[in-house]
């Protein structure tokens, strides 16, 4: 059987002639329902939109990058069904996975524009400085190609630290003026998804949310999803009992670092960044950074490459953040309300005011959620 005939047909179709069961596929909606944070009933809400709906046509362009989202992309969980899910876009144009070259692929890039209410996936940071000309592709500058492609596009969706926030190209002193997407599209709604690489799990999700509500997920204030950015990495680490009790490694391969204790003073800024790592993982969720026994550095903070250098201290320069001495001082082994003692030292209104700014989003967004849940449940139902 051709690759034509696989592709062909609905979804279900696919699904059989890949020998993947529905039993199996509502398993990985209900995956995806949980990356969502939606309640588990929403699996059957999100298998039913992905059955259904139409095939969107996505645009992924590449600017000062590493590829390294696309490389993380490609490495989807499961990756029979979400070949299949993914497939319910149309990637029409991707220079480091299409067939196409040149002006053959310049063209298709340009029929999706004109044809309108495409995706549009930015990948790497855009050079602004001296004309753009740090960045050009097909004779036009990557500003040029950006603002095109987001000319009538459904959304705009920034993978990786790079798109989202400028990431290292933008690193102090920015030589060729990087900057994200978000700064440079208007009129277009615009979703982060930082992380150095973003996470496919998370990439996915949002896809799958667009295609089941019509829209992007709640974003906090720096634009990112909160189902993944929501929680600082330092609420669901596996070692936080380590830091409550002031169990805290000294030195690489000591005896607490081998027993798996808190990375804290060895440069986990794992207090001050916002990102779902510890319960996504990564590698088919085997495992991730701090279970490895690596602090995180924050690569999905804006700017982490200068707020959070250098890694191997403890958050020299984090906005809002300052809980170095209290930290020392409960090395002591005392039990402390973490969150008392982040409070006193500024870092309670830091996360206080990207409480806030999630909280406006996430309501709107639950609101448009609960619609179309009920929607779909009483065609469950009726069905
Ligand atoms: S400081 Fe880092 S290693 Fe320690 S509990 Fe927080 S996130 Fe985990
Ligand atoms: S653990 Fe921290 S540095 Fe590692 S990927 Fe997650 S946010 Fe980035």
């Amino acid at each position: 059987m051709g690759a034509t005939d696989l592709a062909e047909g609905t979804l279900l179709d696919r699904l059989d002639r890949y020998g993947i069961s529905r039993r199996r596929f509502l398993t990985y909606c209900s995956g995806l329902a949980a990356t969502l944070a939606l309640p588990p009933r929403y699996a059957k809400v999100i298998a039913q939109a992905l059955e259904t709906q139409q095939k969107p046509a996505l645009i992924w362009l590449e600017f000062q990058d590493c590829a390294g989202n696309t490389e993380s992309f490609l490495r989807a969980r499961n990756p029979a069904v979400a070949d299949i899910v993914l497939d319910l876009v149309s990637v029409d144009y991707h220079e480091t996975i299409m067939a196409a070259a040149g002006h053959q692929a310049e063209a298709s890039k340009e029929a999706t524009i004109a044809a309108g209410g495409h995706l549009v996936v930015v990948e790497g940071s855009i050079p602004t400085k001296d004309g753009g000309v740090y960045c050009t592709i097909a004779g036009k500058t990557a500003r040029q190609h950006l603002e095109e492609a987001a000319e009538g596009a459904a959304a705009v969706i920034a993978v990786g630290s790079c798109s989202s926030y400028g990431g290292i190209p933008a690193a102090s002193p920015n030589p060729t003026g990087a900057r994200s997407a978000e700064s440079l599209v208007s009129g277009v709604p615009v979703i982060n998804l930082p992380g150095c690489p973003a996470n496919a799990d998370n990439i996915t999700a949002t896809l799958a949310h667009f295609l089941t509500f019509g829209a992007l997920p709640a974003t906090d204030g720096e634009g990112r999803p909160l189902f993944a950015y929501g929680k600082r990495i330092h609420d669901n680490c596996e070692r936080r009992a380590h830091f409550d009790a002031g169990q805290f490694v000294e030195e690489w391969g000591d005896d607490a670092h081998r027993k798996g204790w808190c990375l804290y003073r060895m440069g986990c800024k794992g207090p001050s960044t916002f990102h779902n790592c510890g319960s996504q993982r990564w590698n088919e969720g085997t495992n991730w950074p701090i279970g490895i026994g690596h602090g995180c550095v924050g690569c999905s903070e804006p700017g982490f490459w200068d707020t959070m250098t250098p890694f191997y201290d403890r958050l020299p320069r984090a906005a809002g953040f300052g809980v170095q001495t209290t930290a020392d001082r409960i090395g002591v082994g005392v039990a402390v309300g973490t969150a008392a003692l982040f409070g006193a030292h500024g870092v309670g209104k830091y996360v206080q005011r990207r409480r806030a700014a999630a909280g406006e989003a996430k309501a709107t967004v639950a609101a448009a959620e609960a619609d179309a849940g009920q929607e779909l449940d009483s065609e469950l139902e009726e069905n």
